[in-house]
């Protein structure tokens, strides 16, 4: 028998004679509150708990709570009864306009059995594991615990984030929803990329698979058999971390300005390397930096193992610490010949042939953030009484919800029609023909990630300020959205990116098109 079912009913009258600050009790959503004691810890102090007592508090409740205050378990201790009448479903929150990204779509041609199953079980993983704890742990900023990452490697959701899963790694299915390789294709990295991005918490989520899913790509389709088993294995296992160290303080966006120095060493059988790396995603706990270095050949991409010669710490930035975003330094690292990805002197074409990937990871993500985003506002308005009525019954602010989906939307149609492309390529053609459309759908999905966030923000109205209560999302995402549009390839290079590829189908430009 569950606990509410259990518990004293109590009529509207009789809630009505607790209605001091000595005997408070309230009604929300059907249940019955003492809330006496609680009234010394309310963080919003006494005066509008007395203003309620004896009273039905559900419409003033969801202005200004969120539907999970109920559930925890202080608030739990003081549920007290419920009301009379009451029908359990009353409380089961309804599902909300575009939160799912199937909300306008009930028919996909790319969506099948293995993708639905996926879904789910990377959802309840999330749930159980990571949403419990997730705001916190973002806001604290420290580590992602080995272990859970750990969890994520024994169910293949490490591996699900790196692209095409190759049998090189030995992998033959995907234990989360029990996808065969035969089956996984890039919309299961979509989900993956979705689902991660869905509670909102965005440096712990970085943190989480950033650096992998940027950092090992490279190393499964170019690295020796060698990194594959020594770096590679244990990185998709969860026991060990990494991260791809690209910029520097003197070269961002100019990736070709690096300055970090790979020499040989007289024996030729170590790089001895010196230079420094900047903002580097999981940089404070990896163990491998996948980093691009100039030698005497060129450009050369290593993976150097984190040892004396390594050192690094933290930066901070506008969102959580949680993401491990760092300084490292590499004084006279020896880095093993054997840890060159691929060939020295390819290394720059290895790092633009990733950034594919990685563009269209964040334009994946990114569009799940701006999702919540809605998510969060028709929640809000729904509740938010103003000048006695509701947010949601000003057309107004309908419009402004109709701006958001109507952008959201079309990042995520262009996101599935690029998927599908993917899917139907190989790794050469992905990199030869779809460089323009996948820098046209991260400036796509940037651009309207920059409407949602002024527009949510405006919506909230003071709580998109606040660092917790209703508005802790609105404000992470504010604080969050703009990385988007510069990490990866800044609005402006890939909106250039974009049109230059697509001259090049038309060959010199003929004096009149
Ligand atoms: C939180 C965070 C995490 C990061 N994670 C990583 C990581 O894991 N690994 C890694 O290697 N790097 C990482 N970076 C670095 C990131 O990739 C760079 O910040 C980015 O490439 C931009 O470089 P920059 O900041 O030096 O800006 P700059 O290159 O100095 O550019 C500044 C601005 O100038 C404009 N601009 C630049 N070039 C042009 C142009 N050609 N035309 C017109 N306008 C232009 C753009 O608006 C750009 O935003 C991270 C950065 C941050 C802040």
């Amino acid at each position: 028998m569950s606990k509410a079912t259990s518990l004293p009913s109590f009529s509207r009258n009789e809630v009505a004679k607790h209605h001091t600050a000595a005997d408070l009790w309230v009604i929300i959503d059907g249940y019955v509150y003492d809330l006496t004691q609680f009234q010394a810890l309310h963080p919003g102090g006494a005066p509008p708990l007395k203003r309620l007592a004896g009273k039905d508090a559900t419409v003033d409740f969801y202005s200004i709570h969120r539907k999970n205050v109920l559930n925890d378990s202080r608030f739990l201790k003081l549920k007290v009864g419920t009301l009379q009448g009451f029908k359990a479903t009353q409380a089961t929150e309804p599902s909300t306009p575009f939160a799912e990204s199937d909300f306008v779509r009930k028919h996909s041609p790319y969506y099948n059995a293995s993708h639905r199953r996926f879904r789910s079980a990377v959802r309840s993983f999330v749930d159980a594991e990571i949403v419990p704890t997730c705001v916190e742990d973002d806001e604290n900023g420290e580590d992602p615990s080995l272990e859970l990452n750990m969890k994520m490697g024994q169910l293949g959701i490490l591996a699900a984030v790196c692209g095409k899963i190759s049998t090189k790694i030995g992998y033959s299915k995907i234990q989360c929803g029990d996808v065969s390789l035969e089956e996984f294709d890039y919309f299961h990295e979509l989900i993956l990329c979705e689902e991660f991005k869905r509670f909102g918490a965005y440096g712990l989520s970085d943190g989480l698979l950033g650096g992998l899913s940027i950092g090992l790509p490279v190393i499964l389709n170019f690295g020796s058999p060698y990194l594959l088993e020594t770096v590679a294995k244990p990185c998709l296992r969860g026991e060990k971390r990494i991260c791809l160290a690209i910029s520097e303080p003197y070269a961002g966006s100019d990736v070709a300005r690096i300055r970090c120095d790979a020499k040989l060493s007289e024996d030729r059988s170590h790089y001895i390397v010196n230079g420094v790396k900047k903002w580097i995603t999981g940089g404070r706990f990896a163990d491998f930096f996948t980093t691009l270095c100039k030698t005497e050949g060129g450009f050369a991409l290593l993976v150097i193992e984190r040892n004396n010669a390594v050192s690094t710490k933290a930066i901070k930035t506008s969102y959580s610490s949680a993401a491990g975003t760092a300084y490292v330094e590499f004084n006279d690292a020896l880095v093993p010949v054997e840890n060159l990805v691929g060939e020295e002197g390819l290394g720059f074409s290895y790092t633009m042939y990733n950034f594919n990937h990685e563009r269209w990871g964040m334009a994946v993500g990114g569009n799940r953030m701006s999702r919540l985003m809605l998510e969060e506002a028709f929640r809000w308005a729904a509740g938010r009484q103003v000048f006695k009525r509701k947010l949601i019954d000003q057309p107004v602010i309908r419009f402004k919800m109709a701006q958001m989906a109507a952008e959201i939307e079309s990042v995520h149609s262009m996101i599935e029609d690029i998927t599908y492309q993917m899917c139907n390529m190989t790794s050469e053609e992905i990199n030869k023909d779809l460089a323009g459309p996948i820098a046209l759908l991260k400036y796509k999905q940037t651009r309207a990630a920059s409407l949602v966030a002024d527009t949510v923000c405006q919506i909230f109205g003071g709580r998109a300020l606040t660092r917790s209560g209703m508005g802790v999302f609105v404000e992470k995402f504010q604080r969050s959205y703009k990385m988007q549009a510069i990490l990866g390839g800044s609005e402006e290079i890939l909106a250039d990116l974009a049109i230059r590829q697509s001259m090049k189908t038309i060959g010199p430009i003929p004096a009149k098109l």
